[in-house]
């Protein structure tokens, strides 16, 4: 087949109002690509872009992987949808239970979803049915992070810590607050994986923030193990496991929102292993299907699903769900995903190249303007801190580095990287070379 007919005039580029993007600059200078494979986007005038990004966190096994577009197509010609109320199908059955094997032990149960935000909602109400079916259904309030991104549901966003993200919706989620982010350049700055200082207090928040009301009210703490979008922010040693124990003291669950980390991003299948700390539930998307087809999921540990199926039969365990859940195109596209996962050993080699990578990000330390670089697994963030009242040159230098042929995100302050997992020391080296032109450039 043809590619499409693309039409680039800006009357033809009106109609498709693009999320969180400045439409009307961007449609000033518009970029666009038209395909990809591997570890490239090409456009539509035949230049390759070095994605140093996988696509949005999700492209982990490199673009059109054969196998995942195979298992489409012929996922396509067999079973487009079968209503996810009530009416099985083998795909969807057949992942569950690969994935539910890969999970952390205690994991056995997946509910799906389409999305990273529905992921998220589908996660904070089954944290309320949770406590409801225990008797304790005054239990709903939820705590979330600043600087943390749960997606764009209203669950989501209430508990999230973006602030210009809830501008113009109100009050969101009754009875939410936020623990403090742990970023804390001042005595972390420049650390290599998990930083230093800090880890036990940040968490110890918690414990105030839940005496500053009835803790009886609570229902459950949300985190990413690493924020990805608001600038890859690396929990300092100890974090994890402190919000863990305060949860435990005052029967809490503790949610981890692994739409990032899940899927080999830090070297083992999900951050909950790579970091030796385990939630209740687990929030997955992106890397679920390799980014080709929609798709979200949470896994439920055996103590909250054995509380949901201790309920009388008959009726739904869980009231809720969507028309895509485990629709037969994302489960095709998963099964495929994680076989490929499995069969090319992309966790390990996320594992055993995260060393090179810290050492390239790192030799960026010295490039003029760079405040803080973070990293840990297959990601980093290089941050260039506002100069003389001059505001961060991150989303030009990003600018510059597309130009360059290297496709890198601008989040606030930062660059944030996070190639797929099949990137090689010498696309390494392009991608951090490419920044230091960059910067200099400027
Ligand atoms: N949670 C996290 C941690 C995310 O990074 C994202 C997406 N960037 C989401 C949730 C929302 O996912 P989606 O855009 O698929 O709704």
């Amino acid at each position: 087949m043809n590619d499409l007919a693309f039409d680039t005039t800006p009357n033809s580029l009106e109609a498709y109002w693009m999320p969180f993007t400045p439409n009307r600059a961007w449609k000033r200078d518009p970029r666009f690509v038209s395909r990809a494979q591997g570890m490239h986007y090409v456009t539509p005038d035949g230049r390759q872009i070095l994605d140093a990004i996988a696509g949005l966190w999700c492209v982990n096994a490199g673009h059109c992987h054969p196998r995942i577009v195979e298992a489409i197509r012929h996922q396509a010609g067999q079973l487009d949808y079968a209503s996810s109320f009530g009416l099985g199908h083998p795909a969807a059955f057949e992942y569950a239970n690969r994935l539910t094997e890969m999970a952390p032990d205690g994991f056995n149960r997946v509910f799906f979803a389409g999305s990273g935000s529905e992921a998220v909602d589908t996660a904070l109400k089954l944290a309320l049915a949770h406590h409801a079916i225990r008797g304790e259904g005054q239990r709903v309030k939820l705590i979330g992070r600043q600087r943390s991104y749960h997606g764009v549901g209203f669950g989501g966003l209430s508990v999230a810590g973006i602030g210009a993200q809830r501008k113009h919706y109100g009050p969101l989620l009754p009875g939410t607050s936020h623990l403090p982010h742990t970023h804390d350049p001042a005595r972390n700055a420049f650390s290599r994986g998990r930083p230093e200082h800090g880890g036990i207090a940040f968490a110890e928040a918690l414990e105030g923030i839940i005496q500053a009301q009835d803790p009886s009210t609570i229902a459950a703490v949300i985190v990413e193990p690493v924020a990805g979008s608001t600038g890859v922010l690396v929990p300092p040693v100890g974090y994890l496991e402190r919000l863990r124990e305060v949860c435990d003291r005052h029967n809490l669950l503790l949610i981890f929102d692994e739409v990032v980390t899940g899927f080999g991003r830090l070297g083992a299948p999900f951050g909950s292993q790579a970091l030796g700390v385990m939630p209740d539930l687990i929030c997955c998307a992106k890397g679920m299907t390799n980014g080709a087809v929609p798709m979200g999921g949470v896994l439920v540990n055996d103590r909250v699903a054995a509380g949901l199926m201790s309920q009388p039969e008959g009726m739904a365990e869980f009231m809720h769900g969507y028309t895509y859940s485990g629709h037969p195109l994302a489960a095709a596209a998963a099964l495929a995903t994680l076989q490929v996962y499995q069969e090319e050993g992309l966790f390990q080699r996320a594992a055993d190249i995260a060393g090179t990578w810290e050492d390239a990000v790192h030799s960026l330390h010295d490039v003029p303007g760079v405040t803080d670089i973070r990293n840990i697994g297959l990601l980093a963030a290089i941050e260039f801190g506002p100069q003389e009242d001059k505001p961060s040159p991150a989303r030009a230098i990003a600018a510059r580095c597309f130009d360059k042929g290297v496709l890198i995100r601008a989040a606030g302050d930062s660059l944030v990287l996070s190639p797929p997992l099949i990137v090689s020391t010498d696309q390494i080296n392009e991608i951090v070379e490419t920044i230091r032109w960059a910067a200099r450039a400027g």
